[in-house]
């Protein structure tokens, strides 16, 4: 099969021929019909991952059809539509026994703690804990989107942080996961304003209902101009991007007792990421941390998907194939395109 291959960290993606995986005991192999591009997937190639060994093929956010089932899965067959979230439980452990399988200690992460989805096939553990049958209103690149960046923007919004209609949001970030915080939060009757440094991906969140939209760089104070648009300040803050400043600027939109949700993984400085902690003392803020959703929380938000009320394929801005995929990825930490960009691997 086809797949992008990376041989070394920072090293240069190559599309290439490589074996197709072969289906693990309780798991299957899903031929991959759509799969986005992350930024966790640039955080794979930079070698900020531990779990990553090369070579090494990337690639967690995935919707397809299952291929080949392994012995001992149950409620899977060949043809079925599925997808999968990113953090995949092993199936056995309390966390994964309490739907909690985005903790679970044995997790498995396509792209990560073994070979991903930018390729014609996948290899996926534990089916019976983590597939996800798609419903027939979304198509595979919307499915795909739900994996990754939706789906962890839909648990931090309504089960970490418990968002009530009419408080305000602000998040820091316009990409995929803050695109998705926009429209989830509206869904939810809250009121949202987003930042980011692209003027195309404001102009996205303003499409998607946002009630402000701000540049990083506003000419003003960015503490301040969230606090005046916020009636003093945010009830919940995400941080959609992982770095020292968008951590910084969430946590300083907040009110007093607000909640942040930090999604975007941050990277460590003298091992360890740097967070406005005395901030969250003095104000008694809550830090949520948001780690994807497990297979087991994906009905209430399918059920808002075939309702229409929430439509992840808007957020999809462009599909590319492998070979053009595997060009963007070195630099795509730096991109300012707005909105998802989905990979046909059969391209
Ligand atoms: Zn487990
Ligand atoms: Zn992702």
């Amino acid at each position: 099969m086809r797949a992008i291959v990376l041989d070394a960290a920072r090293s240069r993606p190559e599309v290439r021929e490589v074996p197709q995986p072969k289906a693990p005991l309780g798991g299957v192999v899903v031929r991959v019909a759509a799969t986005g591009l992350c930024r966790s997937d640039w955080h794979a190639w930079a070698g900020h991952d531990d779990d990553v060994t090369y070579p090494h093929v990337p690639g967690h956010e995935l919707a397809g059809v299952v291929a080949r089932v392994g012995a001992g899965v149950r409620r899977w067959a060949v043809g079925d539509r599925v997808t999968v979230p990113f953090v995949c439980g092993c199936g056995r452990c309390t966390w994964c026994a309490s739907g909690n399988a985005q903790v679970c200690p044995e997790q498995q992460q396509p792209g990560f703690t073994h070979w991903g989805s930018f390729a014609e096939y996948v290899a996926l553990h534990a089916a019976d804990t983590n597939l996800v049958a798609i419903p027939e209103a979304a198509d595979f690149a919307a499915a795909a989107s739900l994996g990754c960046r939706f789906a962890t923007s839909y648990r931090g919004l309504i089960g970490r942080a418990r968002l009530q209609p009419g408080e305000w949001v602000t998040v820091i970030g316009a990409g995929g996961v803050g695109l998705s915080a926009v429209m989830i939060a509206k869904a939810a009757g809250a009121r949202v304003v987003a930042v980011d440094r692209s003027p195309d991906a404001l102009a996205l969140a303003d499409e998607l209902g946002a009630d402000h939209t701000l540049p990083t760089h506003g000419g003003r104070d960015l503490t301040e101009a969230l606090s005046d648009l916020t009636d003093g300040g945010a009830h919940v803050a995400v941080d959609a991007v992982g770095s020292e400043e968008t951590c910084e600027a969430a946590i300083f939109s907040l009110r007093r007792r607000g909640r942040h949700v930090q999604i975007g993984l941050l990277p460590p400085v003298d091992g360890h990421p740097r967070v406005p902690m005395a901030r969250a003392i003095g104000w008694e803020l809550d830090l949520l941390g948001s780690h994807g959703m497990a297979a087991a929380d994906y009905p209430a938000m399918l059920a808002l998907i075939e309702a229409g009320v929430l439509q992840p394929q808007q957020l999809i801005a462009r599909t590319i194939g492998l070979a053009e995929a595997a060009a963007l990825l070195p630099a795509y930490a730096d991109t300012t395109a707005a909105g998802i960009t989905m990979i046909d691997p059969s391209r």
